[in-house]
C-alpha cells in the first residue's frame, strides 16, 4: 500500500489549546504523523510518497471561495491589525441570536462566522499546512483512480470536523471529504465515507448532508457528553435527496470492543447494501483505551481486526488520517488498520 506524506504538515503547529480548564501543549502536534511514518516504515508497508501540489478547483468542490480566501489571508489581516501570536477566535453565535447568513465586515466577527470553536489556531502557515494536507488527501485518491487497492493518506492537520466554510477540531480543510469528491469527479458513482475515528465526523456530514451520492457512516462518543457536541445523534438521517443516507452511531463514554463492533458491523453492512464502488476511510485512532480526550477502550490489537473487516468491502480503499492523540501508540494503531486491511 502506498503512502502518501509531506514533511509540509511541520507548517501547522497550534503552540497550545484550553483543555478541561488549563492551558496545555496542543494534543494535536506534528510528532503525531512523525510516529504514523516512522511505524510505515518499519513494517515495510509500502512506499512513501510526496503528494503532487494540485490546484484549488477539487478543493472548491467541496469548501467555498470565500472561505478558502478567508484561511489564506486571515494571518496576514491579524498582523496588520497589530496583533501578535496566533489567530484565534474567541466568541460564536448562540442558539438565542439570529442566524447570519453572510460574513461580516469586522476581523473577528469573521474568525467568528468561519469557525465553532478554539481548539486550533490559525499560524503564518497553516494555510500551507492545511493545502499540503489536502494534497496528500487527493494523491492517495488518484492513486486509487489509478488502480491500486488501497491507498494512506497521512494527512496533517486532520480534516473531518472542517465543514464547507468553517474550521474547528483541529480541522481546516476536510481532507477525507475532497477525496471522495475526487472520487465522484472522477467516475465512481457511489462512495461511501466511514468515519471511525472517535469524534463525530461533523463536517463531512453537514458537507455532503442532502447528498445521495456519497454515503457517511460515523461511529463515536455520544454528542450529549462529547465534542463536538450538537451534532452526531442517530436522528440526523441527511436531508432531501440525501434522507437515509447520513448513519450516526453515538456511543456512550466507556465503549469496549464488543459494544463498538456491534455498531461497527451495523454500519458495515449498511455500507454493503449501499453498494459503494469506492470507500474513503477517516481513520481516527482515538478510540484507543489510552488515548488522552477520549473516552471509549480499544485495544491495539482491535485495529488489526477493523482493517481486516475493511478490507471486506471489497472495493478500492482510501485511507485517510484523522485524529489518534496516545501519541506512543498512534503509529502502530494506526498502521495495524493498514496492515490488518493488507492481510485480509
Ligand atoms: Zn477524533
Amino acid at each position: 500500500m502506498k503512502t502518501f506524506y509531506t514533511a509540509d504538515h511541520h507548517l501547522h503547529h497550534s503552540g497550545m489549546e484550553v483543555s478541561f480548564g488549563s492551558i496545555v501543549e496542543t494534543f494535536e502536534k506534528p510528532e503525531r504523523a512523525e510516529i504514523v511514518l516512522s511505524r510505515i516504515k518499519e513494517v515495510g508497508l509500502g512506499p512513501v510518497l510526496d503528494p503532487q501540489r494540485y490546484e484549488r478547483e477539487p478543493i472548491e468542490r467541496v469548501h467555498t471561495a470565500d472561505y478558502l480566501d478567508f484561511l489564506e489571508n486571515v494571518f496576514a489581516e491579524w498582523r496588520a491589525a497589530g496583533r501578535d501570536g496566533e489567530v484565534w477566535p474567541y466568541s460564536w453565535r448562540h442558539r438565542s441570536m439570529p442566524p447570519i447568513d453572510s460574513p461580516p465586515s469586522g476581523l473577528d466577527a469573521r474568525l467568528s462566522y468561519y469557525s465553532f470553536d478554539m481548539a486550533g489556531s490559525i499560524t503564518e502557515t497553516t494555510w500551507q499546512a492545511a493545502r499540503r494536507a489536502a494534497d496528500t488527501a487527493l494523491a492517495g485518491a488518484d492513486a486509487v483512480l489509478a488502480g491500486d487497492r488501497a491507498a494512506f493518506s497521512l494527512c496533517r492537520p486532520p480534516g473531518h470536523h472542517a465543514g464547507r466554510d468553517f474550521f474547528g477540531g483541529y480541522c481546516y480543510l476536510n481532507n477525507a471529504a475532497i477525496a471522495a469528491q475526487r472520487l465522484r469527479d472522477r467516475g465512481h458513482d457511489r462512495v461511501a465515507i466511514f468515519d471511525i475515528d472517535y469524534h463525530h465526523g461533523n463536517g463531512t456530514q453537514e458537507i455532503f448532508y442532502d447528498r445521495a451520492d456519497v454515503l457517511l457512516a460515523s461511529l463515536h462518543g455520544d454528542p450529549d457528553f462529547e465534542f463536538p457536541f450538537h451534532l452526531g445523534y442517530a436522528r440526523e438521517r441527511g436531508a432531501g435527496p440525501g434522507e437515509g443516507y447520513n448513519l450516526n452511531y453515538p456511543l456512550p463514554a466507556g465503549t469496549g470492543w464488543a459494544e463498538w463492533r456491534d455498531a461497527f458491523e451495523d454500519a458495515h453492512a449498511r455500507i454493503r447494501d449501499f453498494q459503494p464502488s469506492a470507500l474513503v476511510v477517516s481513520l481516527g485512532v482515538d478510540t484507543f483505551k489510552d488515548d488522552p480526550i477520549s473516552q471509549f477502550m480499544l485495544e491495539g490489537g482491535h485495529f488489526l481486526l477493523i482493517g481486516a473487516r475493511i478490507a471486506a468491502f471489497d472495493v478500492p480503499t482510501l485511507f485517510v488520517m484523522e485524529g489518534g492523540y496516545a501519541v506512543e501508540a498512534l503509529g502502530v494503531n494506526a498502521v495495524n488498520v493498514l496492515q490488518g486491511f493488507e492481510r485480509a
